[in-house]
């Protein structure tokens, strides 16, 4: 497998400078169309499947994580607090906090249920910088999130319709290796006491895990539940998780949620805090890994370099590069070498569009795709529809 960090320098994707620091990674033009595509993609598969999209400040007051429970189980990982006038206000370590707040802004009846809200939102965590490296372990974190408020008897379901859509997405994204783990709590002091709600919550999650292969794991659970994680293996052969789906008793209680019922009464949802892609750091230094730079079609940096053979065809091949609004599309002109070397420097291209004075004449465009395989010349309209059909999800 390749290293992400080699080609995400190689392929000017993102950098580092210690002047920002360790863990704090920005991104270059053609990785923020890498990410941009992706994010568009993940708010496009969250809205047919039936979540609201919201968005909520990376800081909080103190407050609120002592009631969330993230300040005395996870404060570990979290940047010490900011004093601004008398107050105390904290990068948050995750968005669940800010998402049970909006819940709570106003009262809900048993038929908005189930509620999901999503957001592509930042977090922040304090890893050590020695564990620091490209974009897999990073300090500022954009998680692709969203919490499910539901019924109870919801919950299995939702948990289900979660791990459906991750399995989408990897097929669409061409993610293979993955595990499935059942992660559950340790011995250790991090986790909330209360045996019954863990082993409800456990027993809810091996019931959406029925019929899949996976194994469990103590120690590795939330400290407010457990969660399926869904695992991936780095080109170091380090695992980590990606994925993630929760079901949650305790954050409810603390914000004291509730709904109305059909009985009139109030009622305590359950949250289902679930991950597609995780955070798109992590999930980009994956994608970079598992297709070593030459990214599926809909997702690549640039979809097609158009390429004139000599200086004469540089008038039709502008021509056809204006044609191609909606595609990332490039044009490499005789003055960066010959035909050869310029279909070399863009080998992870997913198509490259020769125009000779043959194509010039006649209209038409020669595909290369980058396996090598060479396509018959094609009327460039013909072309086009090829190159614009590609350029979608799967
Ligand atoms: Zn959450």
């Amino acid at each position: 497998m390749h290293d992400h960090r080699r080609l995400g320098r190689e392929l000017g994707l993102f950098g580092t400078d210690p002047l920002i620091g360790a863990g704090l990674p920005y991104w270059l033009p053609e990785g923020a169309a890498v990410r941009h595509t992706l994010e568009e993609y993940v708010r496009g598969l969250e809205q047919r499947a039936g979540y609201q999209h919201v968005y909520s400040p990376v800081l909080g007051k103190r407050e609120l994580y002592e009631l969330s429970g993230h300040w005395s189980h996870y404060s570990e990982d979290m940047f010490p607090p900011m004093e601004v006038g008398g107050e105390q206000v904290v990068l948050r370590p995750s968005l669940c906090p800010h998402h049970a707040l909006i819940y709570r802004s106003r009262a809900h009846s048993y038929r908005e249920l189930p509620l999901r809200i999503a957001e592509l939102g930042g977090m922040y965590r304090s890893e050590l910088s020695g564990v620091l490296g490209g974009l897999s372990r990073v300090r500022a974190i954009h998680l692709n999130d969203a919490h499910i408020f539901c019924a109870p008897e919801q919950a299995v379901d939702e948990a289900r319709a979660a791990l459906e859509l991750i399995r989408a997405a990897y097929a669409d994204l061409g993610i293979r290796s993955a595990r499935y783990r059942l992660s559950l709590p340790g011995a250790d002091g991090k986790y909330v006491a209360d045996p019954r709600m863990w082993a409800r919550a456990g027993d809810m999650l091996s019931d959406v895990l029925a019929g899949v292969p996976y194994e469990s794991a103590e120690g590795e659970a939330a400290f407010y539940g457990p969660k399926i994680d869904v695992q991936i293996t780095d080109s170091a052969g380090r695992e980590s998780t990606l994925s993630t789906v929760q079901i949650d008793f305790y954050q409810p209680e603390r914000f004291d949620l509730h709904y109305i019922g059909p009985d009139g009464g109030k009622h305590r949802p359950v949250m289902v805090h679930r991950s597609i892609i995780g955070s798109i750091e992590r999930a980009v230094a994956h994608l970079i890994e598992e297709h070593g730079g030459a990214f599926p079609a809909w997702l690549a940096p640039v979809q097609v370099v158009i390429m004139p053979v000599s200086e004469a065809e540089v008038p039709e091949a502008q021509r056809f590069l204006r044609r191609c609004a909606g595609l990332r599309a490039e044009l490499a002109g005789p003055e960066r070498g010959s035909l050869a070397a310029r279909v070399r420097a863009s080998r992870l291209v997913p198509f490259q569009a020769v125009i000779g004075s043959r194509e010039a004449a006649e209209d038409s465009v020669a595909l290369r795709l980058r396996d090598g395989e060479r396509l018959d010349p094609l009327p460039s309209a013909e072309v086009l529809a090829r190159l614009l059909e590609a350029g979608k999800p799967r």
